[in-house]
């Protein structure tokens, strides 16, 4: 009998940091190698060694582009890894995008708290630097939408689209032969099966395949999505701030988030129900990831790709200001409303989007915006809680801007979907572990899945380890 097992190195109990290492005999692959972001304890973790043996590790395979599920990798690059990195070919692309400005703006980020000395380490150094980042990105091997790969003579991966985010896919992986074959199924993020307004994949997550261990995300596992269109009650917020002369901050992911709020937004506008008013798109990578996304039209719905006809490109927009440099950022700083500011991080953990929110959450005429999750212990999870005021880089700031959120956006399934998906299972899996979720959540999806389908799901917990028999 074959020795294998699955050990939870992330995303257990919490919704960052994916990493889980499968091992079968003496083969070990990495399943996402992502960042932990969000509360400081979770961040520490980052800075603990990988509980593995690097010079074992045979591959790493990866879900899709997120840094909660790749923010790690240029690390483990740092660290002697130089194993093979597979991806599919949007995931490796949007890879190559965002590790860079990760790496950089952990650059960024220590000379600054160098500089203002609010730093808990002297001196403050980056996790690592752009540098790791394009040494991780030369393993990358990309790989085709649907295709199936041999990782080794007893084990191949099949990487399943997930329409989560642009190349996102699940992965299924298929160990041993005869008796002894085992099948394992990693959803990474899963995205939506009702396809709402604010979607823009062309369709829901592929059904899943028999196997014999399923390992699911649970973000939104105690949570409906609601349905309704989000451009009536968007076009009305925008509205009202910019109307008095606001500034509107969006904290937004540079990636996907982005490139579908501009594309709503200019509609809004041309329609004019919104002014017509300068947007920026305040992030180094944000004209690369909006390259990306137009040679990937095939990957959305007919209505997305209608607006990419009717618009055409962003860079062509003369309203829209690419904000490459740190000086053109730091520039907005004295430009008066009415504008959009879209910058990242989406849960203003660090990036650009802090600055501007401490500059401009003071005044009453702004509205901050939220779009996206935000986890417990972020900045953005504070701002949205109605905390006042909130420390920014250990300075109070009073909040006197208006503040709203919008669910709609989410490219995560919610509760209902995830049974869905999984009631097209044909039959149930062994074990069912759950991760990529707040404790609740996660428990509240296993007690519906035990409750409506009957089948065995558990909370994974951090650095557990179980036998896959
Ligand atoms: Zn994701």
């Amino acid at each position: 009998m074959a020795q294998r097992s699955l050990r939870f190195l992330g995303a257990a109990g919490s919704v960052t940091g994916s990493r889980h290492l499968l091992k079968n005999n003496n083969e070990q692959y990495l399943i996402d190698c992502g960042m932990f972001q969000g509360a400081r304890v979770l961040r520490e973790r980052n800075w603990q060694p990988l509980p593995i043996e690097i010079g074992a590790l045979r591959s790493v395979l990866i879900t899709h582009a997120h840094l909660d599920h790749t923010g790690y990798l240029p690390r483990l690059a740092h660290d002697g890894y130089r194993g093979a990195v597979y991806a599919s070919q949007g995931t490796a692309e949007l890879m190559g995008v965002l590790l860079p400005d990760s790496g950089r703006l952990q650059e960024e980020d220590a000379a600054f708290r160098n500089k203002h000395r609010i730093t808990r380490h002297q001196p403050a150094l980056p996790l690592y630097t752009e540098e790791d980042a394009r040494r991780a990105l030369a393993l990358l091997q990309p790989q085709p939408l649907d295709s199936t790969l041999a990782l080794s003579a007893a084990a191949q991966v099949q990487f399943h689209r997930a329409a989560h985010i642009l190349g996102s896919c699940f992965l299924e992986i298929r160990l041993g032969s005869g008796d002894d074959a085992r099948g394992i199924l990693f959803t990474g993020d899963l995205g939506r099966l009702r396809q709402g307004a604010s979607q823009m994949l062309g369709s829901g997550p592929e059904p899943p395949d028999n196997v014999d261990y399923l390992v699911m995300e649970s973000t939104y596992g105690d949570r409906l999505h609601p349905d309704d269109d989000v451009a009536p009650r968007l076009a009305e917020l925008l509205r009202a701030a910019l109307q008095r002369g606001g500034v509107v901050v969006i904290p937004a992911f540079a990636v996907e988030r982005t490139q579908k709020l501009l594309f709503l937004i200019k509609k809004l506008m041309e329609d004019q129900l919104v002014p017509r008013v300068p947007i920026h798109l305040d992030s180094p990578m944000a004209l690369a990831a909006i390259e990306i996304f137009l040679r990937h039209t095939d990957e959305f719905n007919p209505a997305t790709r209608d607006l990419i006809r009717r618009f055409g490109q962003p860079q062509n927009w003369d309203h829209v200001f690419f904000d490459h440099s740190p000086t053109a950022s730091r520039a907005i700083n004295n430009q008066a409303g009415p504008m959009i500011i879209i910058s990242s991080s989406g849960m203003a953990t660090g990036g650009r989007v802090v600055h501007h929110l401490a500059q401009r959450l003071p005044d009453a005429r702004n509205l901050a915006l939220f779009v996206g999750y935000q986890s417990p212990g972020t900045l953005g999870f504070e701002i949205r809680s109605g905390k006042n005021p909130v420390f920014i880089h250990k300075q109070p700031v009073t909040v006197r801007a208006q503040v709203a959120a919008f669910e709609e956006f989410s490219d995560h399934a919610d509760a209902e979907e995830m049974i869905s998906w999984l009631r097209r299972m044909p039959r149930p899996p062994r074990r069912i572990f759950l991760v990529h979720g707040e404790p609740a959540a996660s428990a509240a999806l296993a007690q519906r899945i035990q409750r409506e389908l009957g089948w065995n799901a558990h909370p994974a917990a951090w650095l557990e380890e179980v036998p896959l028999e």
